[in-house]
């Protein structure tokens, strides 16, 4: 049993609140347990230079997190004039799992810029974040007049890891602090993979630890994108 009651191989309570904000074409708040994302998407009518006149799309990401997202205020990167590594590495995370889920030829030559921002972090920000971008990405685009829809599939993530030698879905901040192993996983509708971020923080896994993880991050995934499809489809 873990601290907050869990079984090893359950999520914590999802939240999936879509069109939060007043302005941005797509927008979401999603709480994963503790963990608050605020997902808003603009549609902008034109590309980067490097795709101009080529007829594609883009799709980019921004990640933050509030000072008080943490228990400890964190200085604003406004502040320190740059943007951490942690935030970078995230938020390109965030942009390759969202341009697998749409077909960038078919949005025209226009970019999707998603803003993920994290008003309380309590582990598991990024697979928070792509939930919810891709619940924000939908919802602008079925705002634009397009001929064909240009979703090729669901996408979302979950972490897992090891924690005291066991396997467990969804870490938070707690048990992510004293995880050996640490992974993020990415994952289509269909159930193809499109990233696995994975690190042996204290100590090496093995295979078999590998293949544990994976299965309990495929079926968490499962589960997630249902409930996307259930916030999606329904008309509130
Ligand atoms: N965290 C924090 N301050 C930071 C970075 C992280 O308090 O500057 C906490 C936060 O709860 C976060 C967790 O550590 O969710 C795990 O961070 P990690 O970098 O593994 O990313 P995440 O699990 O949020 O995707």
């Amino acid at each position: 049993m873990r601290k907050d009651g869990r079984a090893n191989n359950m999520i914590r309570p999802i939240k999936i609140t879509k069109n939060y904000l007043k302005y941005p074409e797509g927008s979401a708040l999603i709480e994963l347990g503790e963990t608050k994302v605020i997902c808003s998407v603009t549609v902008e009518d034109k590309v980067p230079p490097f795709l101009k006149g080529h007829g594609t799309g883009w799709i980019t990401a921004e990640y933050s997190m509030l000072p008080r997202a943490n228990e400890v205020r964190k200085v604003r990167d406004s502040v320190k004039g740059k943007i951490d590594g942690r935030s970078h590495e995230i938020q390109r995370l965030i942009g390759r799992a969202l341009r697998s889920a749409v077909d960038l030829k078919k949005i025209g030559e226009r970019t999707l810029w998603i803003d993920c921002d994290v008003i309380q972090a309590d582990g598991g920000t990024r697979v928070a974040s792509i939930i919810g971008a891709f619940v924000a990405v939908y919802l602008s685009l079925a705002k634009l007049t397009l001929k064909e829809s240009p979703i090729k599939d669901f996408v979302a993530a979950i972490s897992v890891g090891m924690v005291d030698a066991v396997p467990m879905i969804d870490l938070n901040y707690d048990e992510d602090s004293k995880a050996e192993v640490d992974m993020n996983f990415v994952i289509t509708g269909k159930g193809e993979f499109v990233e696995i971020q994975g690190t042996g923080e204290s100590r090496s896994f093995t295979q078999d630890e590998f293949e544990k993880m994976k299965n309990l991050a495929i079926k968490g995934v499962e589960k997630i994108i249902e409930l996307q499809k259930k916030v999606l489809g329904s008309s509130e």
